[in-house]
């Protein structure tokens, strides 16, 4: 173990999502146009169609801790953080309830998967979230909403689906006020000719603002960050060569391929697994130009992303590849298995 100069970019794009404790911010006005019902569970897991390509498999209450570490050659390993994955369903509330009303809930059920990134390092700390709900209705048909807190706040919230028969999709981030006339915004003077005027910029979450949603067609089924990883995990569960997906990061699209890999014993922290390797390559699809144009890969690695997925059932157990730090350094990076509860049955070790 060593100390590490962790640059907060790095520990940026490590980060992962959570539920905001206040309040849902799923609004209430958009109209549900269809209704697919719930979704079927079978062998234990929750399973969400998509048209005509490879389906998403939720366990239920299931949990997944890893370790980030970091290689550093002959130094050893430092441990950055934890990613806690999870699972599980929850009532589908038709909107927001009107004051004085108790939400109802009407029988179906709505699948959820979160991944909660924590991790710290001199003095910046991380806690981010992203959390994707598979709503049983065309729009949105995929929810993502995504929370940092720590020495950086902001929320970001996407979703996919059908309006008026067309894929689409939505997405808004929040960011510091640019003027108001809120008082509550202003920093007091620190010198006696000054006024107390409005912050230009701070990191303080009480000065975000949402932004104005930005919205674009999309193709068929798109999915985003999460929606790729659980469809990794289809890809060994259903014994499938490869995967070709389109993504979804803030509004930029990306071609993912999952390409199934060799048999190896990996070795976690909760034991050694016969896993099975899945490749991930991004591209930029043809035709894409404009927004930030940068794949900011999964917990922050980027180039060859391997994930390692228990053989039979699916599980995740170890995902590794590079992690640029800085412009010139690329470290390794492996997010292994630490615990886990609510797997499929017959995830057990060798
Ligand atoms: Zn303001
Ligand atoms: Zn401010």
């Amino acid at each position: 173990m060593t100390s590490l100069m962790f640059p907060s970019a790095v520990l940026i794009s490590l980060a992962w999502a959570l539920l905001p404790g206040d309040g849902d911010p799923h609004p209430a006005s958009i109209p549900v146009r269809a209704h697919a019902g719930n979704p079927a569970l079978v062998a234990g897991s929750y399973c969400i169609k998509r048209g005509n390509q490879p389906e998403i498999w939720v366990p239920p209450g299931e949990e997944l801790e890893f370790r980030v570490e970091i290689d550093l050659g002959p130094l050893g390993s430092a441990s950055v953080g934890t990613v806690v994955m999870s699972s599980g369903v929850e009532p589908f509330l038709r909107g927001l309830p009107l004051p004085g009303e108790t939400p109802m809930a009407n029988g179906v059920q709505v699948a959820w998967v979160r991944s909660v990134a924590r991790g710290g390092h001199l003095g910046y700390e991380l806690n981010h979230s992203i959390t994707t709900r598979f709503l049983p209705q065309e729009w949105p048909a995929l929810l993502n909403f995504e929370v940092q807190t720590g020495s950086e706040n902001r929320k970001r919230e996407l979703k996919i689906g059908r309006r008026e028969g067309a894929w689409t999709s939505s997405y808004r981030g929040n960011g510091h006020c640019k003027k108001c006339s809120r008082r509550e915004h202003f920093v007091e003077a620190l010198l006696p000719w000054q006024k107390a005027h409005h912050c230009k910029r701070c990191k303080r979450a009480e000065h975000r603002l949402w932004r104005q949603p930005s919205c674009r067609p999309v193709p068929a089924e798109t999915v985003d960050v999460l929606g790729a990883v659980y469809l990794a995990r289809t890809l060994v569960r259903s014994g499938l060569d490869e995967i070709d997906l389109t993504m979804l990061q803030k509004s930029d699209l990306w071609n993912m391929k999952l390409t199934r890999g060799r048999l190896a014993r990996i070795d976690s922290h909760a034991g050694a697994f016969e896993c099975r390797e899945v490749q991930l390559s991004v591209s930029q699809p043809e035709g894409e130009s404009g927004g930030s144009k940068q794949f900011s890969g999964l917990f922050g690695i980027k180039g060859a992303i391997k994930i390692w997925i228990h053989a039979t059932t699916g599980v995740p157990v170890l995902i590794e590849g590079d992690v640029p730090v800085g412009e010139i350094i690329d470290l390794h990076a492996r997010i292994k298995l630490v615990k886990y509860s609510g797997t499929p049955s017959g995830f057990s070790g060798l």
